[in-house]
């Protein structure tokens, strides 16, 4: 089976550079592209991004790149590639994603079921049996995706299984939640450190507050779940296992945090209780029925992120252009906090009251979003 891997993590389109700056801090190098960031490495490089990479969706080995611009050429393409290297004989093997971009070949069923016939054929030949015979496919799953982009066609291996954002610890969400690995690209692109105070007003299912305890305490974020090549049997189980342990060791559990989440609606707050306990931050994250407009704090240099209610989501335009201004005023007397505001608001700065020191453009899910930037005064230290 193979040693060495060309590698790729899918993100949502605006976040390849945090990505990018969590694969190098593992020690990886890597190129980012639209949508995703490219890297080569081995078993070990597989494991730990799955496990520790916070803002991406997923871990997709490329098996091979090639132009194709008729059916017998993408066949032969795909029937070319060193299959037997990562497909036991058993495997599951679906052409889970066939997907076309400026290319001359686009009926996506049609690639699907070429590309089928083409690993299929190369797997007989390979294992010696005779083509009329169908493989039985009844062990371990691997997901084979094709992308064709200007008639390049690039196939691929998901590692990952259902995608990074499921941590594992979500019992609830509530209505319009973020998902887990946009609240955590999201704290990694403010100031938040450990030792900083951090508040987010309008908390919902609590995923920034979770999101950022573990990024507090430097706890993997796959640490709770599973990944499809964890299934496979050519991936060595001790390894895993060892990933994991040293995972647990890098961990700083006894850590003081200063987390709060609030909400207007207790059943919101009932739920990120839940989802706060099954994190196992019961003991570290405060939260609070509490309206924005209330929020207090005499602390300094804290960060507060919100992602409030939208316009087109959860609330009528007044009601929000209301909601934005109070948020203005409320957070106005925090000199020295910084805030960062998530919404697909176009109008977001007038209602709040004042312009961005900074925005940056995000998608969540197909949602244009801005995420707007106030950064904090800094404040001298008083020397004693
Ligand atoms: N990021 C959250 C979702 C936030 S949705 C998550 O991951 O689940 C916006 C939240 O703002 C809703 O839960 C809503 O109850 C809350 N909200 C609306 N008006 C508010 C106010 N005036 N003060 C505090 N919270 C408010």
């Amino acid at each position: 089976m193979k040693k060495q891997f060309e590698l790729i993590a899918t993100c949502a389109a605006g976040l390849e550079a945090v990505v990018g700056k969590e694969i190098r801090n593992l020690g990886i190098s890597c190129q980012v592209e639209n949508g995703r960031v490219r890297f080569s490495g081995d078993l070990r490089t597989i494991i730990e991004t799955n496990l520790w990479l916070r803002a991406a969706d997923r871990i997709k080995i490329i098996v091979g790149e090639f132009s194709a611009k008729t059916f017998e050429e993408l066949f032969q393409g795909v029937y070319a590639l060193d299959w037997e290297n990562y497909l036991p004989l058993g495997a599951r093997f679906p052409i889970s994603k066939a997907k076309s971009v400026k290319s001359k070949l686009h009926n996506e069923p049609s690639i699907q079921a070429i590309s089928k016939k083409a690993v299929v054929k190369k797997l007989q030949k390979h294992f010696h049996r005779p083509e009329h015979v169908p493989l039985m496919e009844t062990g371990a799953e691997f997901k084979i995706e094709v992308s064709l982009l200007k008639d390049k066609a690039t196939i691929m291996i998901d590692t990952t299984g259902s995608s990074l954002f499921k941590r594992g610890y979500r019992v609830d969400k509530g209505g319009a939640p973020i998902k887990e690995n946009m609240a955590a690209a999201i704290i990694m692109l403010s100031n938040w450190y450990p030792d900083k105070p951090f508040i987010d007003p309008t908390c919902g299912s609590g995923t920034f507050c979770i999101e950022a305890a573990m990024i507090g305490m430097n706890i993997a974020p796959g640490f709770n779940r599973n990944f499809a090549f964890e299934s496979w049997d050519w991936v060595d189980k001790t390894l895993i296992q060892s990933v994991r342990d040293e995972a647990d060791l890098k961990a700083n559990y006894d850590i003081e945090l200063d987390i709060s989440g609030f909400d207007i609606d207790h059943r919101m707050i009932e739920i990120a209780k839940q989802n706060v306990i099954e994190a196992g931050f019961a003991d570290v994250i405060k939260l609070k029925q509490m309206r924005l407009q209330d929020l207090h704090t005499n602390k300094l240099n804290g960060v507060i992120i919100s992602n409030p209610p939208y316009g087109e989501r959860l609330m009528d335009d007044e009601l929000v252009t209301k909601l934005y201004n109070d948020m203005g005023k409320t957070f106005y007397p925090l000199k020295t906090w910084s805030k960062f505001i998530l919404t697909s608001d176009e109008n977001f700065e007038k209602k709040y009251g004042s312009q961005a020191d900074k925005k940056r453009k995000l998608y969540n899910g197909t949602l244009k979003v801005d995420l707007y930037q106030f950064f904090g005064e800094r404040v001298k230290r008083t020397v004693e």
